[in-house]
């Protein structure tokens, strides 16, 4: 049993909440519940919110344990206040059947600290040419419900419309790695003035506009649940305002670095900023924050994108693309997000928690913090400021973007089905 006294839950009303098999059990005016058993913490000036849920995370395993395992992006994920996060399928092999997303998802229960939910590939070893074994995926042990090719973009419209049609049987979701493959070949940043600067080649916003475009409507006409994977540009923005205004399944996610970063980083030449869609102008980033607050773009996901120090120590062009994030997360987003008051802490939980279980149909995550919920929290200290150190970290890689910065707020303890997984800044196994 666990007692968390004295705590404010998602900003608001300061409770006592108890914690027993699993269960909130009881939660009661302070200083009201007397359980002798129960272990005590004190959380005067604390947050509580219901566990984050990420649904866009790369664990690189099966293949390139060297960068992350499921046991070490576990470890990450319980440390950045997750209980769930949603494996991506670009591993190797690709999670393109049932037998690989049954792996993931058993070494995820083994390691137990979160549940790792395996994300299905929509073609067969992502090469965009057949349809994977969707159903098989679908009805696994994994209870496969998102497919994305993501890394690479499902560019043939047949086959992304077979896949919308297909998934519908099953209630599953195409969540699209927008990018048009011509219009991006070699690409290595935004296109812009500065990319020119830099004679590196442009990764321009139409790449990513003209396929969410296509999507949208292809969404529409066989009237499936299409998901939009790191949102990155306005002209983004707009169309999936006018999609969801004209009632088309549609829902986006925007990650914290394309919130906080700008294409300003790339300055540098420091391969840590280099992902995939690029960082954009600053009027993409306020376009993405304006849309976050209001509900145009339902989450914040994070694209935690692991890779050895060999991959991103290079030349630009040789480097790879991607930004570890599931540790900076929650502090980013409460950095950018409340100051000015954009959001508070209950639509932190709504973008962090609530919408992307509801996007991804888990039932235990996501949840109201409520009598009788199955107990997946996390505590949230929101006096704290402080520096990102990319070294200090649970994951097996440290191109961490947002090193050195100074960041508002940090998840102190997170629990999981009932039991800490991670408390006062340490991992329990
Ligand atoms: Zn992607």
């Amino acid at each position: 049993m666990i007692l968390l006294k004295n705590v404010s839950i998602k900003g608001e009303n300061i409770k006592d909440v108890l914690i027993q098999d699993q269960v909130i059990k009881q939660i009661s005016e302070p200083n009201s519940i007397n359980i002798e058993k129960a272990e005590v913490i004190d959380l005067t000036g604390k947050v509580l919110l219901p566990g984050l849920v990420d649904l866009h995370t790369h664990l690189r395993e099966p293949g390139r344990e060297d960068s992350e395992t499921v046991e070490s992006g576990s470890k990450a994920a319980a440390a950045g206040g997750f209980t769930a996060v949603h494996a991506m399928a670009n591993t190797l092999p690709v999670a393109d059947t049932a037998g690989v997303v049954e792996q993931v998802w058993n070494l995820g229960q083994q390691i137990g600290l979160v549940d790792v939910i395996p994300v299905g590939a929509v073609t067969i070893g992502l090469n965009g040419e057949q349809l994977a074994e969707l159903s098989a995926m679908a009805h696994s042990k994994a209870n496969v419900k998102i497919f994305s090719d993501d890394g690479k973009c499902v560019h043939d419209p047949v086959l992304m419309r077979r896949a919308l049609e297909y998934v519908k049987a099953f209630g599953g979701v195409i969540a699209q790695h927008a990018q048009e493959p011509r219009l991006t070949q070699n690409a290595q940043m935004n296109e812009s003035l500065l990319s020119g600067q830099l004679g590196l080649v442009g990764w321009p916003s139409v790449a990513e506009e003209s396929i969410v475009a296509r999507d949208v409507l292809l969404a529409e006409h066989v009237d499936s649940k299409l998901h939009i994977c790191h949102a990155s540009t306005a002209g983004t923005v707009e169309i999936i305002k006018w999609a969801k205004d004209k009632g088309i399944k549609v829902t986006a996610e925007v990650t914290p670095h394309h919130l906080l970063l700008t294409e300003d980083s790339c300055r540098s030449y420091d391969a840590r900023f280099k992902v995939n869609p690029p960082l954009r102008n600053k009027n993409d980033l306020l376009a993405l924050q304006e849309a976050l607050a209001s509900g145009v773009i339902d989450i914040v996901a994070t694209d935690h994108a692991p890779h050895p120090a060999e991959d991103k120590e290079g030349e630009w062009n040789q480097s790879a693309f991607g930004m570890t994030g599931l540790e900076t997360a929650l502090s980013v987003v409460v950095t950018v997000m409340m100051k000015d008051k954009k959001m508070n802490w209950a639509d932190i939980a709504r973008v962090m928690s609530e919408n992307p279980a509801k996007i991804a149909q888990l039932e235990q995550h996501g949840r109201p913090i409520k009598e009788g919920e199955i107990a997946n929290l996390c505590v949230i200290d929101p006096n704290v400021e402080w520096k990102v150190n990319a070294n200090q970290t649970h994951s097996l890689s440290r191109n961490n973007p947002f090193d050195g910065m100074t960041l508002k707020s940090k998840v102190i303890h997170t629990i999981h089905k009932g039991k800490f997984t991670f408390k006062s800044g340490e991992i329990v196994s």
